[in-house]
């Protein structure tokens, strides 16, 4: 390592950088700066974030503090963490991004907790379910939940060719790879019945809305990933119609939607002939999850 030799001459440390992050951010009026700096400091310098606490005095390479630099410019430019270090955590679980796929959200945990409960409901989680996730992008839906139902196998459908090969990589990643299939594709138009389980995280702003986005979702996330026509709503007739056909009878379809929009999405799955429809909360209080079931006529 070659001890990098600061603007005043002193060798840098991993406590300096981290806090020369922090302030950046912190002036930068941004949320997070202290946690954020830890991340992107510990990454920069290749050790667990554990170290910046516990090790603040520890010498740098000239090559780590030029990285924070560069990090330090791109987070001030907008780019989320998550972006920077091309992985985000969900469910538990590390996720590779790329430039394609939507940023896991926390929210969407509500989406994988909602479908095991009715895994748990229906028979249990050993059984072999067969699911699909509409719209994997990063496949972080169809990843955690083929890592809690050890018997089920996913179909992850995806408009963009480089968010399947994202998707497949972090199927890899998790060892789920044998039980996971990504397939390109609109929608489910490419699946014949026989599913039990629907999931989809589907676009659901509505495009004239964008100017409410923050620069972090607005620069950063896939306009494919976010927006769809019919104030929000085009996806969901989609996924409605197509859960009718392509479900087993008693199958189900968990969608993630927007905060307002429970009542218009009820509806849309009311009419396609789905029935028990719930909606559930996020962690936040906040509608998340619509379910609905396909019954046999
Ligand atoms: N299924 C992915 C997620 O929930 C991608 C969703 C999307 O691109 N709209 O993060």
């Amino acid at each position: 390592m070659t001890p990098h030799s600061g603007d005043g001459g002193a060798p840098e440390s991993l406590g300096r950088l981290a806090a020369r992050l922090r302030t950046a951010f912190r002036d930068a009026g941004m949320d997070n700066a202290a946690l954020d700096a830890r991340v992107l400091a510990a990454f920069a310098a290749g050790v667990g974030v554990d170290r910046v606490v516990l090790d603040p005095d520890a010498l740098v390479s000239s090559q780590t503090a030029d990285l924070v630099a560069q990090f330090m410019a791109r987070r001030l430019a907008g780019e989320p963490v998550g972006r920077i270090l091309g992985l985000r955590e969900f469910w538990g679980l590390d996720f590779a991004l790329s430039t394609e796929t939507l940023e896991p959200r926390p929210d969407t945990e509500t989406l994988v907790e909602q479908t095991l409960r009715w895994c748990e409901a229906q028979g249990g989680r050993d059984r072999s379910w067969r699911f699909a996730d509409i719209g994997t992008g990063s496949g972080c839906i169809a990843v955690a939940l083929l890592n809690e139902l050890p018997a089920a196998h996913a179909l992850a459908l995806d408009l963009s060719e480089p968010a399947l090969a994202t998707a497949r990589e972090n199927a890899e990643r998790h060892g789920v790879a044998a039980r996971f299939s990504a397939v390109r594709g609109d929608f489910a138009d490419a699946l014949a019945p026989g599913f039990d389980i629907l999931v989809s995280n589907p676009p659901y702003i509505a495009p004239g809305e964008s100017g409410d986005l923050s620069r972090e979702v607005r620069l950063f996330d896939p306009p494919l990933a976010l927006f769809a026509k019919d104030n929000g709503l085009a996806a969901y007739r989609r996924i409605a119609t197509e859960a009718a056909r392509v479900l087993v009878d008693g199958g189900v379809v968990l969608v993630e939607i927007g905060v307002s929009q429970a009542a218009a999405v009820r509806r849309i799955l009311n009419d396609s002939g789905l029935e028990d429809v719930s909606v559930f909360q996020d962690l936040g209080g906040r509608d998340r999850v619509v379910v609905a079931r396909r019954v046999a006529k």
